[in-house]
């Protein structure tokens, strides 16, 4: 059995693994220079290559049926004995799981000696411009043609490409030809950029946050976690957890807002027991010294302004609507979503080919012997190791079914 895999990345290198521990022969065309590129950049360089703390609310998917079967057959323990097999060591830091050595390198240096062992041909700078059904399939790259029993399509998303190289990835319309759909695909895992102007006067504020994200009919999402606030608006992991609900809202004009919670350890009452509490203990104070303390200092010094206050208000002088107001602000921060930062700055992307369009071997519905797998499918995780997952079970599966079957 000669199979081909599309796209050597995290799931086309899995694919590639399993599939040839069963004996098949297999290859795998990448169009980059080499295999594995994106392993390099993920966990800031340390790949956080799986999360013990999994769970399907941790996914978006249009099967989530589909999703947790897959998710069971090839779970975050087979990963743990997959790269355990592989001799790699792994550290375990409150659930997400990184190699011991804290190196992205490692990870990609152990999968590559086991595609070496297993004898996998990896031919790089192939770029598979179209596959023709028949008898098997004929697989067109520059020039070239190369005849194969079954082919695992892994060839990743959009996500990290500015658009330039966007224009380049035709690894849609080769599921599309195929039959398939293209559930649009959009950047997740991405920073969010905000309409309002002040953001330049806030800009660096790291805070650990509450942020609530609102349509025009109520709560859509809710994450608590570091808010970085930047020039453009906001980042840090609470908005990245967000952010793939907040592409697909913005894709369907829906208007947002993420409300801000910047005193998350209070509930409403102790919050109005504790601001009332405060304002007697600042009687005959300036207001700027009321806030000192409570949060960033650029954060009061803006919320005084939009509240119009001075800093130099005495706290009981001060019009008591405007200070109420002011302290409210403090626990629902409003910021408006313009957009995100586009593709180019998105670690992955929701949208895809839907998940139920293959069936549970990952085997397309609509081109018997077509495989599909990782981040071309409609699967997109939050940020702790689970999208790395998903390439690790969608791959296994997609290998493991395209050698097993029909053998
Ligand atoms: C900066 C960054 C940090 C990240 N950190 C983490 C993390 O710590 N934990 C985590 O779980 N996830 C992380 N991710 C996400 C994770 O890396 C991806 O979800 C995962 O690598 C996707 O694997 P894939 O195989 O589906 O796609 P990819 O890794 O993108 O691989 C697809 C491959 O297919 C090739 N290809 C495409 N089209 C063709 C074609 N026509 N012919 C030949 N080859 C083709 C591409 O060149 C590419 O090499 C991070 C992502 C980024 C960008």
């Amino acid at each position: 059995m000669d199979i081909l895999v599309v796209g050597g990345g995290a799931s086309g290198m899995m694919a590639a693994i399993s599939a040839a521990k069963l004996g098949a022969n297999v290859t795998i065309f990448e169009k980059n220079d080499r295999v594995g590129k994106k392993i390099l950049s993920t966990g800031n360089g340390k790949c956080n290559l799986t999360n013990l703390n999994m769970d399907l609310s941790m996914y978006n998917s249009d099967d989530r049926d589909k999703l947790r079967y897959c998710l069971n057959a090839f779970s975050e323990k087979d990963t743990l004995d997959i790269f355990g097999q592989l001799g790699l060591m792994l550290k375990n830091k409150k659930g997400y799981i990184y190699p011991l050595s804290e190196q992205a390198s490692v990870v990609l240096d152990v999968l590559r000696h086991m595609l070496d062992v297993l004898g996998v041909n990896i031919k790089t700078g192939m770029d598979v411009k179209d596959i023709i059904a028949g008898n098997g399939f004929d697989v067109i790259t520059d020039g070239s043609k190369h005849h194969f029993d079954k082919v695992i399509l892994a060839c990743g998303s959009y996500a990290g490409f500015d658009d330039k190289k966007r224009k380049n990835v035709n690894s849609y319309d080769l599921a599309k030809k195929m039959g398939h759909s293209i559930i649009p695909v959009l950047p997740a895992l991405v920073q969010v950029v905000c309409a309002e102007e002040y953001y330049k006067s806030i800009s660096g504020v790291r805070c650990d946050a509450t942020v609530t994200l609102y349509n025009e009919n109520g709560a859509v999402g809710r994450e608590r976690g570091e808010l970085q606030i930047t020039d453009y608006g906001l980042s840090g992991i609470v908005v990245f957890q967000l952010s793939s609900e907040i592409s697909r809202r913005l894709e369907r004009h829906e208007e947002l807002n993420l409300v801000i919670d910047l005193l998350p350890e209070f509930d409403e009452d102790s919050f109005e027991s504790f601001i009332s509490g405060r304002i007697k203990s600042y009687l005959g104070e300036n207001v700027e010294s009321f806030f000192l303390g409570m949060i960033h200092k650029k954060l009061s010094a803006l919320i005084m302004r939009l509240c119009s206050l001075k800093p130099t208000d005495i706290v009981d002088k001060a019009n008591a609507g405007d200070l109420y107001k002011a302290c409210i602000m403090m626990k629902t921060f409003t910021a408006s979503v313009s957009s995100t930062k586009g593709f180019e700055n998105a670690q992955v992307c929701t949208g895809g080919v839907p998940l139920t369009e293959v069936n549970e071997k990952l085997e397309s519905l609509y081109q018997k012997g077509i495989y599909l797998c990782g981040e071309m499918l409609n699967v997109d995780g939050k940020c702790g190791g689970y999208n790395l997952q998903w390439a690790w079970t969608s791959g296994c599966i997609a290998g493991s079914f395209a050698a097993a079957d029909g053998k």
